[in-house]
């Protein structure tokens, strides 16, 4: 390995945190995918992209900003045609220019390929060395751009062959679609890290990250992708085929604890009826003697807050009120933008929280800045006791699947007592839902889900790791 290629490893981190949307074989397809990406939002903020086709010409729009900034009536009336994929995107540190955002589109001896990718594979870094060792030439970051110099130099005939070939050689999490002239191929890998879902709009096939995505465009859910299989749409119709050695599925528990929309069908379950269910649990689990109210963190709390309450018997009351206009402070890149987005973000009721015991439910506690801050303004607001609990386990370790989270020094919870957490965050009491009680809510067992960020049982070995590769940095 050249020490070239370490140094853009290490800056650029070979991660992704995204949503996909593509349509098949409609007029509007350009555009029902950026209303699409609208739905999606919330899985990434920093770009946006939409590439389409009309069976001969590739026209592509991709933008750094979110939807409603990447597109205007131009862009849309300049891509319009009848197959299109679309994404957004998150990206990490050294890797937010406009040669990560995807959809990749690139010409090679096949004709055009565009390919959209959620997910992360763990064995990106060492596959992108072998290739450049071979003489590929990378123009981007992306662990995407693996999988097309794969794809590009398999030596089988068909795209479907060819892609079969190329993911055979990765591992890790991905779901992707791939767009040719003719076709789009939707795959799911065996292990299903990433949630993907197949909808219809009449007779045509959608393809979204979440089911809200098709809500919006009025299409109907039909069924998820499942892990390990891979469709293929194209004029024939659309054939499933399942190419891939079978392994233990192992989709990810904190698409449920967080990062799907509540509105959202994934893994066959409605999240918000799991995320009030993990409510539930937590106020059997951490009763709380004597308190007042249940007060969410808005948005990310409120469904557990909801159930704690309704178990608990204790008024939900929003103490804390949201200002929709900005993003996630977790999206932002820098911990000093991130530090006052918290600020910007919520603002206390005096009225709701002064002079009471207050139990502050959010999901998850991960650098603990936000938590502290939070029990901060809610005590300058008058609070008398400020209790916090967590419906979920704590975020012990990093994700290379596709969530970003922290590496683990980052993480408050890593090598940490519950008590030192509390410490820090500034709350009265700190406790978290059990992952037995995790599974309960989301009426599974242990072993069914990918739950190393509370557990540190890694499903898929991180080959990259080895190459000094670590799950995230900061945002
Ligand atoms: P922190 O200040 O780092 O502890 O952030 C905790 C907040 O971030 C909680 O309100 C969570 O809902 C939210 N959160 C947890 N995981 C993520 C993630 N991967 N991306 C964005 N936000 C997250």
């Amino acid at each position: 390995m050249t020490p070239l290629s370490m140094a853009s490893s290490e800056d650029d981190k070979l991660r992704e945190y995204c949503g996909i949307f593509g349509v098949y074989g409609h007029p509007e397809a350009a555009n029902l995918t950026y209303l699409g990406l609208y739905a999606l939002q919330h899985r990434g903020q920093e770009a946006a992209g939409i590439v389409s086709t009309d069976g001969s010409a590739f026209f592509e729009h991709r933008r750094m900003g979110m939807v409603a900034d990447a597109f205007n009536r131009q862009a849309l009336e300049r891509i319009r045609a009848p197959m299109a994929i679309g994404h957004v995107r998150y990206s990490t540190a050294g890797g937010n220019t406009l040669a990560n955002v995807q959809p990749v589109w690139i010409r090679y001896k096949g004709g055009n390929l565009s390919v959209a990718h959620n997910g992360n594979l763990v064995n990106a870094l060492t596959m992108r060395l072998e290739l450049e060792a071979r003489g590929s030439i990378f123009q981007s970051t992306m662990d995407t751009e693996v999988i097309l110099h794969l794809v590009a130099c398999s030596l089988r005939k068909t795209l479907v062959d060819r892609v079969i070939d190329a993911l055979n050689q990765v591992r890790g999490a991905y779901s992707l679609l791939f767009m040719s002239e003719d076709q789009i191929i939707a795959v799911r890998d065996p292990s299903g890290f990433r949630p993907l879902v197949l909808g219809r709009l009449g007779d045509t096939p959608v393809i979204a990250s979440e089911t809200c995505a098709l809500d919006l465009i009025d299409a109907t859910y039909e069924r998820e992708v499942e892990p390990g299989e891979m469709l293929v749409i194209d004029k024939q119709g659309m054939t499933s085929i399942r190419p891939f050695p079978v392994t233990t599925p192992s989709p990810c528990i904190f698409e449920y604890v967080y990062f799907a929309r509540p509105d959202s069908r994934v893994y066959g379950q409605g999240v918000y009826e799991l995320r009030r269910r993990m409510g539930v649990e937590l106020a059997r689990e951490c009763p709380i003697e004597g308190a007042d109210l249940v007060c969410p963190v808005p948005d990310s709390g409120v469904a557990a807050a909801l159930g704690y309450a309704q178990e608990s018997g204790l008024p939900l009351q929003m103490g804390l009120v949201r200002n929709h206009y900005v993003g996630r402070t977790f999206i932002e890149p820098q911990q000093s933008i991130r530090n006052f987005g918290v600020k910007i973000k919520l603002n206390p009721i005096r009225d709701v929280l002064e002079g009471r015991r207050v139990v502050v439910i959010d999901d998850s506690i991960v650098r603990g800045t936000t938590s502290q801050k939070i029990i901060r303004m809610v005590r300058d607001a008058g609070a008398q006791e400020v209790h916090m609990r967590i419906s979920a386990p704590p975020t012990t370790g990093p994700c290379y699947y596709g969530i970003n989270t922290p590496t683990e020094e980052e993480l408050i919870a890593h090598g940490r007592e519950v008590d030192e957490i509390r410490q820090f965050i500034g709350a009265d009491s700190l406790s978290y839902l059990s992952i037995e009680g995790l599974y309960r809510a989301v009426r599974s067992t242990p072993g069914k889900f990918c739950d190393a960020c509370f557990s540190g049982n890694y499903p898929i070995e991180v080959d990259d790791r080895a190459l000094g590769v670590k799950a995230g940095t900061s945002g």
